[in-house]
């Protein structure tokens, strides 16, 4: 079982690093890439880890990005984390997201919670912060009884806890991972709320901007909608990638090892790149 798109503690998952490879080896999973958002920081653990446990990790990232006003996320697999253009990217968006914290911060505040962005970054360890950490912070509270509430009463655009992010240009995410030695991957295109004519203009704009592979098996995929993106990625000469979001046993995404199989006409990523 492979499976290339999880997070850790060192994003907005639950489990550090290690620990994931650990489910990951219980879960029968062999190939496993992580991929925290806008950060590579939990990956000496997680390859330190991987050794004990016998499981092949390949380094990566999600880099959040933008096309036009559409927030996308782009993972970059087989990237060197210690690569001069990589980490140029990833101080400028960590900046976007500090920036985008503490904004949401001050609008939280006017809703009468107080200190959010402060005790948010306590919770989370750091001031990397996304909303998942914000989310966590609100249900603590009690003011949403569960991620899904909480996204929605606060956390989505037009909510009270929303605040947009200027993330980096789609061309310059790719460009960044191709500069590391990465593949890039359109993360999850079925999530983000897009119409069938929009969601082709995007892989397409992915697949002129250079981007080598598309999410065809995505966390919460369902067969439909599994056929859909097999055909862009047909269609737009992309590679397959297959990729949970696993974010940990508390999230409402799917579990580790628990993924369709691509469609067999699909191209899998993994069979045209080493990541070594
Ligand atoms: P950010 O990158 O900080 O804007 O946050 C995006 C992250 O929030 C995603 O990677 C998920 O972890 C989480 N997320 C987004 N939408 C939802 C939702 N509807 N329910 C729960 N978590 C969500
Ligand atoms: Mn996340
Ligand atoms: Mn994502
Ligand atoms: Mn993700």
């Amino acid at each position: 079982m492979i499976d290339l798109h999880t997070h850790s503690t060192a994003s907005d998952g639950s489990y550090t690093p290690a620990e994931l490879i650990s489910r990951a080896s219980e879960a029968g999973i062999t190939q496993l890439a992580l991929t925290d958002h806008d950060t590579v920081s939990g990956l000496a653990e997680a390859r330190s880890a991987s050794i004990e446990q016998g499981i092949s990790l390949i380094p990566g990232i999600e880099l959040s990005a933008r096309w036009g006003t559409q927030t996308l996320h782009i993972v970059g697999l087989g990237i060197d984390p210690s690569g001069d253009s990589l980490r140029k990217a990833i101080t400028q968006t960590q900046q976007t997201r500090i920036d985008r914290g503490r904004t949401i911060g001050k609008k939280l505040e006017q809703t009468g919670v107080h200190n959010a962005y402060l005790h948010t970054c306590q919770l989370a360890g750091s001031e990397l912060i996304g909303r998942a950490h914000f989310a966590r912070y609100l249900v603590s509270l009690g003011l949403a009884k569960d991620f899904n509430q909480v996204f929605k009463r606060y956390m989505v655009r037009g909510k009270p806890g929303y605040a947009p992010a200027h993330w980096m240009e789609m061309d310059q995410a790719v460009a960044q991972i191709h500069g590391s030695g990465g593949i890039a991957v359109l993360a999850h295109p079925m999530r983000y709320n897009l119409g069938g004519s929009k969601r082709r203009k995007v892989v397409e704009a992915f697949a002129m901007a250079g981007g080598e592979a598309i999410e065809v098996v995505a966390g919460r995929t369902n067969a439909a909608e599994i056929e859909i993106v097999a055909r862009l990625a047909f269609e737009f000469n992309l590679l397959a990638s297959v990729g949970s979001d696993f974010h940990g046993p508390d999230k409402p995404w799917v579990q580790l090892g628990k993924l369709p199989r691509l469609p067999s006409n699909c191209q899998p990523v993994w069979q045209q790149h080493s990541f070594n």
